[in-house]
């Protein structure tokens, strides 16, 4: 079959092992999964007593605009529902841009490590990358602007970055943003926007206005605790939103997940739990660390960077046996880093021994 012959050189997507799938394989009968950054606190009560008492409508279509969610979202966010796009999960999104933007005579720029998606779907497209590697564990503008080609149409920033779990200065970012031609898309991948806690951090939404050369990601499936619901969403310049939208399923979400957004936008008390929590077991990790004199990575996220000063493959493999599921692989370009999501106090203890 005709296939591109850029897939021939791909693997599909690897998540975290499953639970089910390690318990089999290591035949363990308490497993937990600390790999994905899902939110270990679950999800907003007032989504799982919606759940209990709903008669939910399967027999229609969803609202391909998703209306209702989008309202609420501009509410809450001081936006118009127009600079809103609503995807199946911000994956969904990342594929829609690069679909809408990009093909064999296209070139776009990230930094090294990041999320692998931004280079997984230039490659789809056919385009050129150019990955520029972290500089004491920050994005190298000037490498960035260095970078900068005639046909660079994309650039992708994860703030903050996974796995690093750094957050980006503000000023240093806007000032890059000025500097970038404003024919090239900046995506702000914000998947980890809502565990932020930096006191000179600016919310991004704020540069709207400003440049409209800019698109905000963000999702529900980090600190609202619904991975599975796959809604991540889009802010831009309405200009831009009717682009993506004209590439978009018309019913990629839901009418259920849908609903469930909109009611984990409102419990505002929920996220706020998660984030107090998160960063009270963050710290855990950062002590941790020290003890076992580990170089632990500052994170701004539900996730840490642990350089294991061993191969982290074989590390990992021996938490799996002990039912602990870590991210390791080549996270840094070499393999002695872990990345491990920050779980509930019982679950890190139960890492920690396992660690130990
Ligand atoms: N961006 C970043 C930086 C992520 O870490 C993730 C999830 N691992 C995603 C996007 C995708 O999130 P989702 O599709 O679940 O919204």
């Amino acid at each position: 079959m005709p296939y591109k012959k850029v897939l021939d050189t791909m693997q599909p997507y690897k998540p975290g092992k499953p639970i089910e799938e390690t318990k089999k394989e290591y035949g363990l009968t308490e497993v937990i999964k600390l790999a994905s950054n899902e939110n270990p606190y679950g999800y907003s009560p007032k989504v799982a007593e919606w759940l209990r008492s709903e008669a939910q409508l399967l027999q229609l279509y969803p609202d391909a605009n998703a209306t209702t969610l989008k309202e609420t979202l501009a509410n809450k966010n001081g936006i118009a529902p127009e600079q809103l796009i609503i995807g199946n999960g911000s994956d969904e999104l990342i594929s829609i841009i690069s679909r809408s933007m990009l093909d064999e005579t296209k070139h776009v720029l990230m930094a090294t490590p990041t999320f692998p998606q931004y280079v997984h779907n230039a490659k789809v497209e056919g385009a050129t990358f150019t990955e520029i590697p972290l500089k004491d564990g920050h994005h190298d503008y000037e490498e960035f602007l260095q970078a900068i080609q005639d046909n660079t149409s994309i650039i992708w920033i994860c703030n903050p970055n996974n796995p690093t779990g750094n957050v980006l200065n503000s000023a240093e970012l806007e000032a890059f943003i000025e500097e970038v031609p404003s024919d090239i898309l900046i995506v702000l991948d914000e998947a980890y926007f809502e565990y932020i806690m930096a006191e000179d951090h600016v919310d991004s939404l704020e540069w709207l206005p400003k440049y409209e050369n800019i698109l905000i990601l963000r999702t529900f499936s980090k600190a609202y605790g619904l991975a599975s619901i796959r809604v991540g969403y889009g802010i831009g310049h309405p200009s831009m939103i009717e682009q993506f939208n004209k590439v978009r399923n018309p019913f990629n979400n839901n009418t259920m997940a849908h609903t469930i957004a909109k009611i984990a936008v409102e419990d505002e008390e929920f996220l706020q739990k998660s984030r107090k929590l998160n960063a009270e077991q963050r710290e855990r990790f950062y002590t941790f660390a020290k003890e076992q004199g580990l170089n632990i990575y500052p994170s701004e996220t539900n996730f840490v960077l642990i350089e294991t000063k061993r191969d982290a493959n074989e590390l990992a493999d021996e938490l799996m046996k002990r039912g602990v599921i870590v991210r390791s692989g080549n996270l840094l370009g070499t393999p002695g880093y872990m990345r491990v999501t920050i779980g509930t106090e019982q679950q890190n203890d139960q890492f920690f021994e396992a660690f130990k």
